[in-house]
């Protein structure tokens, strides 16, 4: 039987799990939001705030006040025991390093009920990689977001082969209910289909501007009259945030790894970390 859904946590209220959280309290979920420390729940009180206003003017669901109701609706803990009790589902969006996320899926299956399902949101570990230190195989996946969900509304659903169908089917249907298109992955495939693509388009193009070949305005001004595309890929890197690109090209090889530096020196040293800073690429005099 394709188990029910009404209770989601969301571990991690960063970037993501905050967009997460808020997606889904939106269309009628109970949500609770946890994080590691009181500090961390602060932040995710702004980034909370925030989101209410960017849902009230850009999705027409969240409009006369249901952002702000959306808001309150949502519960913070650092209590991990607690944040999970009830849930149906668990959401993990925490920092992509696989030590954390072993070492938070080993606490959660200590304290979750059993039939709780664990969704990882990772953008590049295989939940093959995760799937041992969650104690229930059958009952883990991945389920992958874009930035700016209400937007680009794409759910990436990639199971290991322990995977039971029925959470696949049921995570699936989730995806659906919160206003996601879901994407079904039939076997696992580093980066998705998402990531497949744009991993190395942005690694070609950081490699054009890092190598002096082309100012970044115009790669992206080339990439989007030649194509129709909406965004250039600077742009995109903007609206990632530079952090996450930082981090895959510095696992890679040599030549991801000069990109690394060249992100890190000329961008994130200088606090120019994306559209959340207010300047990463270009500058962004309106975010907070
Ligand atoms: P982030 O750094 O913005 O947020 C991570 C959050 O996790 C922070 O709030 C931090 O306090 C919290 N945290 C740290 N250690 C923790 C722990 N042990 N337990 C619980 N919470 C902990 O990161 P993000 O960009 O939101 O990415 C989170 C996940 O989402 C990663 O797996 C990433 O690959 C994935 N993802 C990110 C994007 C993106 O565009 N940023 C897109 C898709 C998927």
């Amino acid at each position: 039987m394709t188990p029910t859904i009404r209770n989601v946590t969301i571990l991690g209220t960063g970037v993501l799990g905050s967009q997460i959280a808020f997606q889904t309290a939106l269309h009628g979920f109970n949500v609770t939001a946890y994080d590691i420390s009181d500090e961390a729940l602060e932040e995710a009180r702004g980034r909370f705030k925030t989101l209410s206003g960017t849902y009230a003017e850009e999705v027409p669901l969240a409009a006369d006040g249901k952002a702000e109701e959306t808001r309150k609706a949502i519960t913070l803990t650092s209590d991990l025991a607690d944040a999970v009790k009830d849930a149906d589902l668990i959401v993990e969006a925490v920092p992509e390093v696989l030590k954390i996320k072993k070492e938070t899926y080993q606490k959660l299956a200590e304290v979750a009920p059993e039939e709780t399902i664990f969704a990882t949101n990772s953008s590049t570990l295989l939940p093959s990689d995760i799937k041992d230190s969650t104690g229930r195989p059958g009952k883990f996946l991945a389920l992958h977001f874009a930035n700016r969900i209400w937007q680009f509304n794409t759910a990436e659903v990639m199971g290991t082969p322990d995977t039971d169908s029925d959470v696949f089917d049921a995570v699936v249907q989730f995806a659906k209910d919160i206003g996601m298109v879901p994407i079904e992955l039939h076997k696992e495939k580093a980066g998705y289909v998402l990531n497949s693509l744009l991993v190395p388009f942005l690694n070609a193009a950081a490699g054009l501007a890092a190598g002096g070949y082309a100012e970044p305005e115009a790669v992206d001004t080339t990439w989007k009259i030649a194509t129709g595309a909406p965004l250039g890929p600077f742009q995109i890197f903007d609206i990632i945030g530079l952090t996450t690109p930082y981090n895959i090209f510095s696992h890679g090889g040599p030549e991801e790894q000069k990109l690394a530096e060249w992100l890190k020196t000329e961008y994130i040293d200088k606090g120019k970390m994306g559209v959340a800073s207010g300047e990463g690429f270009y500058t962004y005099p309106d975010s907070e």
